[in-house]
């Protein structure tokens, strides 16, 4: 049966030009880029290469990228260089809605004697910039303000923010795991210190990232060893997928204004078409400033995991607003801090499109979805207290 795949903010499809840039590293190319040999040298090259096309999807200069294992890989870099950069500052100011790369680390830095500033967010998922202005002090040490919400899509006015936090002297980074190749981020124009992008999400393989450092940025290493990255951050390289990260971003540029339209009309006939056809279904999130690709919609008095199994069997791919971890069902921290209802929070459903969606694949998601609600409503003990 066709996969209808619409969990695109947890991971892509590789694609297929990338795993053909990709195979002569996992066979004849196999010399290490930092050898003196030619066999080396060549391989080395070719990782210059993918670095400037990388940096060209940001409009950075090469030596801005530093090649990573993953997205966590570089927030948490750029935040523990903040940290090491400005000794003695002891603040780090971020959101309530941020990526557990970022909120985690940041909660763990709280038990080793730093304070944390969580930036709420209004019922929309707005950021309070008022909040986050006057939360920065003398002991801010770093400022990181995700670019857009892996949850529910919203973009934060990242330029804005960044030169209330740059006037003020402090260093500033931003998670751009879901905003790259979905927007056109340009760091010329965007005054950010640090901007971290993650290879999976944008149809490159797994455990490749990248973390953008501004040229004069006061920097310091998180994984330490050899000279690779320019000391900046040690490891031999996972060259074939470098390799597919710089080709994963040479095609995103070349389709993403084509693909951003496209997706919009796609995610806009979802969504549109579930909340004619759903009762009590709202969508979650500030529809003025959103990723094209994402829709977040609670079907409230139904548990999303109950969704999700139903439309699995119709090998539809999406995700929920809970997660089920340590047997408990955790309700999504960005849901929660927007304030949305328990009963829609517990059945919201993330439905996130890339390039490789179909009208079909909506027409297929159109046609399941109405029964499947209205069945699970039925048996929902909280449909029964409301009369449906
Ligand atoms: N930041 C955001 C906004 C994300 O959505 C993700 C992944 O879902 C990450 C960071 C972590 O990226 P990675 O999976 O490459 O570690």
């Amino acid at each position: 049966m066709k996969i209808v795949y619409m969990d695109n903010n947890a991971t892509t499809m590789v694609a297929d030009e990338v795993r053909e840039a990709m195979r002569p590293y996992f066979s004849e190319l196999y010399g290490n880029p930092s050898s003196m040999h030619t066999f080396g040298g060549q391989v080395h090259r070719k990782i210059e290469d993918a670095r400037a096309k990388v940096a060209a999807l940001i409009n950075a200069e090469p030596e801005e990228i530093i090649f990573t294992s993953c997205g966590t890989e570089s927030d948490n870099t750029a935040l523990m260089s903040g940290l090491l950069s400005n000794p003695g500052k002891k603040q780090i100011i971020t959101t309530r809605v941020e990526h557990p790369a970022v909120l985690n680390f940041s909660k763990t830095m709280a038990r080793r004697g730093y304070r944390v500033t969580f930036v709420p967010v209004d019922k929309m998922g707005r950021l309070d910039l008022d909040e986050l202005k006057g939360s920065i002090t003398d002991d801010t040490a770093i400022v990181s303000v995700m670019y857009a919400n892996n949850e529910n899509g919203v973009i934060f006015p990242i330029k804005e923010i960044a030169e209330i936090v740059r006037s003020k002297g402090i260093m500033f980074h931003t998670d751009a795991v879901q905003a790259a190749a979905k927007l056109d981020l340009n760091v010329k124009e965007l005054p950010v210190d640090m901007l971290s992008i993650s290879g999976h999400k944008m149809h490159a393989p797994k455990g490749v990232a990248a973390l953008y450092v501004r040229k004069g940025t006061r920097f310091s290493p998180y994984i330490i060893g050899g000279h690779q990255e320019r000391g900046r951050r040690s490891g031999t390289e996972n060259v074939a997928s470098v390799i597919g990260f710089g080709k994963a971003s040479e095609l995103a540029r070349e389709h993403l204004s084509s693909d951003n339209g496209r997706l919009r009309g796609l995610r806009d006939r979802l969504e549109k078409g579930l909340l004619e056809t759903c009762p009590d279904a709202r969508v979650n999130g500030d529809i003025s400033s959103r990723l094209p690709n994402t829709a977040n919609i609670s079907f409230e008095y139904v548990e999303g995991e109950a969704i999700l199994l139903r439309i699995n069997e119709y090998n539809i791919c999406a995700s929920s607003g809970s997660a089920c971890t340590s047997g408990s069902l955790e309700p999504s921290h960005v849901l929660r801090a927007m304030g949305v209802p328990f009963t829609a929070i517990h059945g919201s459903i993330r439905f996130s499109l890339s390039r490789y969606n179909t009208d079909e694949d909506v027409d297929i998601v159109l046609e399941k979805m109405p029964g499947i609600i209205n069945e699970l409503r039925e048996l929902s003990p909280y449909g029964r207290e409301n009369g449906r």
